[in-house]
C-alpha cells in the first residue's frame, strides 16, 4: 500500500443509457496520501461525481466499473461484496454532497439521524450515541448543540444543515472524507466558514479529504494537491501552487484565467 490511502488505477466506468453503452470515465488515475487533501476540479459533466461514487461503491444501477482498480488500504473497492462495502461506507470512507441535495431526512430530528449512523456501526446505547452526536455538533461549530440535536432539518439554515451533514460524516471518524461540491449552493461567507471547518477537521482528525468542485478557488483554499478532470479523464495533476504557476492543459489554463 505504501503511503497511499487510496489509489485509483485505470478506472473505466460505463453507463447503460437508452440501450447505449456510454464510456463516462475513461482511464482515470489518481491517489490520496494519508492526511492529505486532494482537490478534483473539472467542468460539469467531466465525471467528478461518477468517480467519487465509484470510490464509495455507490454507482447507480445502470453504471458499472468496466476496468481498473480502486485500492483503499488493503482492499480493492471494485471487488468488494455489498456487505463489505456497507462496512466501509460511513465508517472508513464518508461522503457529503451539495446542500440541499444532502440526505438529511425532513421527518427525523438532526440527532436521531446522527444517532442512527453511529448505531449502525457501533454497539453503543442510545444515550451514549446522543452524547456523541452532541459532541460532533459542537465540533462542527453548531451553537446550542444540546437543543439543535432535537430539532428538525427545516429549523436550520442551509449552512447549518451542511454542518450537520459534516458532523454526521465525521461521527465515525472516517479516514477519508469525500466532499462533492459541498459549498456550491451556499453563500460566499458561509462557503468560507465551511471550508475553514473542513480544513480544521482534516488537521485535528488526521483525515484525508477529496474535495470535488468546479471552482478552482475553493480547491486552492484547502487542498494540497489537485487533479483536473476533463471529459472523463484526468488531464493534469499537480501541487496546488505548481498548478497556478505552470498549468499545462488548455482547460486548466482557461480555468485559472477565469478566476477574478
Ligand atoms: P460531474 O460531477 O463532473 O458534473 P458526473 O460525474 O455527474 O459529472 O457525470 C459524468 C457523465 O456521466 C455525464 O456525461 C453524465 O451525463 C453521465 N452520467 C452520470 N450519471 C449517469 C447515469 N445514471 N446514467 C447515464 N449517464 C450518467
Ligand atoms: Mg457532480
Amino acid at each position: 500500500m505504501g503511503q497511499h490511502l487510496l489509489e485509483v488505477k485505470e478506472l473505466h466506468v460505463n453507463f447503460n443509457s437508452n440501450e447505449q453503452d456510454l464510456n463516462v470515465i475513461d482511464g482515470v488515475n489518481f491517489y490520496v496520501k494519508k492526511g492529505e487533501s486532494l482537490g478534483i476540479v473539472g467542468e460539469s459533466g467531466s465525471g467528478k461525481s461518477v468517480t467519487s461514487l465509484s470510490v464509495m461503491g455507490l454507482l447507480p444501477l445502470n453504471g458499472k466499473v468496466k476496468y481498473g482498480s480502486i485500492q483503499f488500504k488493503d482492499k480493492n473497492i471494485v471487488n468488494l461484496s455489498k456487505k463489505d462495502l456497507r462496512n466501509i461506507r460511513g465508517k472508513e470512507i464518508a461522503m457529503i454532497f451539495q446542500e440541499p441535495m444532502t440526505s438529511l431526512n425532513p421527518v427525523y430530528t438532526v440527532g436521531s439521524q446522527i444517532i442512527e449512523v453511529i448505531r449502525t456501526h457501533k454497539k453503543v446505547s442510545k444515550k451514549e450515541a446522543k452524547e456523541h452526536a452532541i459532541k460532533m455538533l459542537k465540533l462542527v461549530g453548531i451553537p446550542r448543540a444540546e437543543q439543535v440535536v432535537d430539532e428538525y432539518p427545516h429549523q436550520l439554515s442551509g449552512g447549518m444543515r451542511q454542518r450537520v451533514m459534516i458532523a454526521m460524516a465525521m461521527s465515525l471518524h472516517p479516514e477519508l472524507l469525500i466532499a462533492d461540491e459541498p459549498t456550491t449552493a451556499l453563500d460566499v461567507t458561509i462557503q468560507a466558514q465551511i471550508l475553514d471547518l473542513m480544513k480544521k477537521l482534516q488537521r485535528e482528525m488526521e483525515m484525508s479529504i477529496i474535495l470535488i468542485t468546479h471552482d478552482l478557488g475553493v480547491v486552492s483554499e484547502i487542498c494540497d494537491r489537485v487533479v483536473v478532470m476533463y471529459a472523463g479523464q484526468v488531464v493534469e495533476e499537480a501541487e496546488i501552487d505548481d498548478l497556478f504557476d505552470h498549468p499545462k492543459h488548455p482547460y486548466t489554463i482557461g480555468l485559472i484565467e477565469s478566476i477574478p
